[in-house]
């Protein structure tokens, strides 16, 4: 008994698109949702009562951070994430991979420009440290806090996950760019499996020790870059694999699955429609790190359930503001008089009492209250884009709300 599972509920015709129901110990979440990015165990600004009223179904804190501030230890004596951070909710950590490889390494700003459109593998810009250096057994990397040095490999990522009990946890793989080549890809992800399969025995093994803790559920993360036939034979692999841990759980399979990795935009419903053919029906998946409008329609018609993205909050924090008819920015002079709301058609907290002006002075004032009126108006937005995707395909008229909705979202980039 796990007190976690998946039930499909409609199927979006002769696609892989469906809504469901994923049920774990601290409640239940109906899919496709989007699930706000808490990198700290806070949304920044934000307190998690105004997320829950805001219909955030389940939050993800980063275990990376976490584990260097204020350490997994001190969240696991605290009762796990939820009850750290106040969030009664389901809760998500990524696995620490992604941040250990971008952060750590200081990836993007690293990288030489030269080498830009040019396949490598180490693009190092001259005169810059390497902070990150994967091997065949883990990573080692300088935090971005202090500098220290730390190792992470699957076993401590599965040991930081559970000590900060989050219902859903990831498994421990390598991030691998758009850049890197077919050679390295196909490398990577053998390595990626082979530390997938140290996560599941793990995982097995940390969840006999701990079952004084409800069930953390595992999900494999499927890397494969742009390739057809390692993405597909990624998820073959995941979803015949068992642990092997010789402990009470011992053979079990991961819960659900991940879609991570080098995507590009233009492909992105691609990729997870290659994914979602391959991988079993009733389990759930996760699209790591989308947030924009057509990602949403491209990645639920092909099959994924649930969404997470700091982007939200994070533009908000810039003044960056979502409505259904584009992006707009509030700091702009154009708004110093307009007495209207950001959204006349939004129903969340900021819409119902603040004009434009007033947030438009709140930014030019410097003011903290302008990035919580703004990162509620805007993860309201995605939640409510997302939960009116699922409604959508549950009333049979998918592709109607599709159609009206990215046409008003691409038409115009400028508010009215
Ligand atoms: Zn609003």
């Amino acid at each position: 008994m796990t007190d976690f599972g998946f039930e499909v509920g409609t199927r979006l015709d002769g696609r892989h698109g469906r809504t469901g129901v994923l049920t774990t110990p601290h409640g239940r979440i109906a899919t496709p949702a989007f699930v706000p990015v808490g990198t700290k165990a806070t949304v920044k600004a934000v307190l998690p009562e105004t997320m829950r009223e805001i219909g955030a179904q389940a939050l993800l804190a980063n275990a990376y951070h976490l584990y260097l501030q204020p350490g997994s230890d001190i969240v696991d004596e605290a009762g796990g994430l939820g009850r750290f951070m106040n969030w009664p909710g389901p809760t998500f950590t990524d696995s620490g991979g992604f941040q250990v490889m971008s952060l750590g390494v200081g990836f993007k700003k690293v990288l030489a420009m030269e080498s830009v459109g040019v396949q490598r593998d180490d693009v190092v810009a001259k005169g810059k440290e390497r902070l990150a250096v994967v091997d065949d057994d883990g990573v080692t990397f300088r935090s971005h806090l202090d500098g220290s040095k730390h190792r992470f490999t699957p076993e401590v990522s599965m040991r930081i996950q559970h000590e900060l009990g989050a219902d859903v946890m990831f498994a421990f793989d390598e991030l691998t760019t758009l850049m890197n080549t077919r050679g390295y890809q196909e490398k990577s992800l053998q390595r990626t499996h082979e530390w997938a399969q140290r996560c599941l025995d793990e995982h097995e093994r940390l969840s006999a020790a701990r079952k004084h803790r409800p069930y953390q559920a595992l999900f494999a993360v499927i890397q494969g870059a742009q390739y057809e036939d390692l993405r597909r034979k990624a998820c073959r692999d995941l979803a015949a694999m068992r642990g092997g841990s010789g402990t009470e759980f011992d053979g079990s399979e991961f819960d659900g699955y991940g879609i991570g990795g080098a995507l590009e935009k233009s492909n992105l419903g691609t990729i997870v429609g290659w994914c979602c053919a391959e991988l079993p029906e009733h389990k759930p998946r996760h699209l790591l790190g989308i947030s924009e409008p057509e990602d949403f329609f491209a990645a639920v018609e092909n099959g994924a359930d649930t969404f997470d993205c700091v982007n939200p909050s994070r533009v908000a924090r810039n003044a960056a503001i979502y409505v259904d008819d584009g992006r707009f920015n509030i700091n702009t002079s154009r708004f110093r008089r307009d007495f209207t709301p950001i959204d006349e058609t939004c129903d969340c907290y900021t819409c119902a009492n603040y004009t434009r002006a007033y947030i438009h002075h709140l930014f030019k004032a410097k003011e903290m209250l302008a990035a919580t009126l703004c990162t509620i108006h805007n993860e309201r937005f995605t939640i409510r884009l997302v939960d009116r995707i699922r409604d959508s395909i549950d009333n049979g008229r998918y592709d109607e709300f599709k159609a009206e909705a990215l046409g008003r979202w691409q038409g115009s980039r400028q508010p009215h």
